[in-house]
């Protein structure tokens, strides 16, 4: 619970950019989870430093999200304020085959604007739901290519809120699914990518070939989070999953694809307590069936109810 006079300062500040008591169920692509206190949507840098300076003062915790395709929140809700940085959306050329791209541009407006001029190089992030601050900070990607084989660059901004700094290369530490050693609470505002001219209607085919491919195997047409566990070392969740005859498995609306074994997908009413209880049932089988012990990608968040 946020206080009352803490509220009131929130609002005089952030105006109807910052609601409360939000279901995060509206804000998570698998479209379970209890309330947020508040979730706020600064509209710029300024706004975003002085929120966060606001909440570190009045002890008020934060987190900062992006679009929600790689959360579970569970049913007793998140405290504090979720931070999205969706209003953060610029997006532009920089000299020597770069771009600059802010946390709130979607993957679509990214692949979108390299397809339009002709830039090749992050293609394969095409088809991955999301912000380029989600990618970033989970270092999304497709088989062997992720996010850390493009990044020059990444701005954070501080968990106090004040404080910018550009960590290059050797400052950042990308693990599987992972930006490691980044304070919590820390915001990425943006991403430089490398990039390198080429043909736009190759760079069309490419990304039309993977979308396409995503198609014919992802569960597409329903709410999930994409992939629920980690690969592991030399195998597939996914096949794991399906060979301990899990594919189609349901608790209450929660339900293993049977198009990908690796996906929960939420057929209509499911809880995040339906989902776990689906989380639980796969890694023990799995352990059961191979002695692995599949981790979970999507991260999860929140009270129990
Ligand atoms: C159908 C489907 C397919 C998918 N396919 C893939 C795939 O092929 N490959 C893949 O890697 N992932 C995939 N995903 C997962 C997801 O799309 C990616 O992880 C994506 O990058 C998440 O972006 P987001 O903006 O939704 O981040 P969120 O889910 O909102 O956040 C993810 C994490 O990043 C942190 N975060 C987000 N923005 C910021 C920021 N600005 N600053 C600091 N931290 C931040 C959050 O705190 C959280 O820990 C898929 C998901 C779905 C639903």
């Amino acid at each position: 619970m946020i206080p009352t006079p803490v509220r009131h300062r929130l609002e005089d500040l952030l105006g109807d950019r910052i609601r409360f008591d939000v279901p995060m169920a509206r804000h998570t692509s698998l479209r379970v989870g209890g309330p947020a206190d508040a979730v706020a949507a600064p509209a710029d840098r300024a706004e975003l430093g002085a929120l966060l300076g606001l909440a570190r003062e009045c002890e008020v915790p934060h987190r900062i999200l992006g679009r929600g395709f790689n959360v579970l929140v569970r049913d007793g809700g998140l405290d504090g304020i979720v931070v999205q940085l969706t209003r953060f959306r610029n997006l532009g050329e920089r000299p020597g085959g770069l771009l600059r791209a802010e946390s709130g541009v979607s993957h679509s407006q990214l692949t979108r604007f390299c397809v339009e001029r002709g830039l090749a190089g992050l293609e394969f992030g095409s088809g991955i739901p999301g912000t380029i601050g989600g990618w970033l900070a989970m270092n999304a990607g497709i088989g062997v290519r992720e996010a850390k084989d493009v990044v020059r660059e990444v701005e954070v901004m501080a968990p106090s809120g004040s404080g910018i700094r550009h960590l290059g290369r050797d400052g950042l530490h990308f693990g599987y699914r992972a930006l490691r050693g980044l304070a919590p609470g820390s915001a990425i505002l943006s991403g430089l990518l490398a990039v390198r001219p080429s043909d736009p209607a190759l760079v069309r085919d490419e990304v039309d070939r993977l979308l396409a491919k995503r198609a014919g195997s992802q569960p597409l047409d329903v709410p999930s989070c994409g992939s629920v566990f980690k690969n592991p070392r030399g195998d597939f969740a996914g096949r794991l999953i399906e060979a301990a005859g899990l594919k189609g498995a349901r608790v209450g609306g929660a339900e293993i694809s049977r198009r990908h074994a690796n996906f929960i997908v939420n057929r209509g009413g499911a809880t995040a307590r339906d989902v776990l209880a689906l989380v639980e049932r796969a890694r023990e089988a799995v352990e059961a069936a191979s002695g692995i012990r599949l981790e979970t990608e999507v991260r999860i968040l929140g009270r129990p109810a």
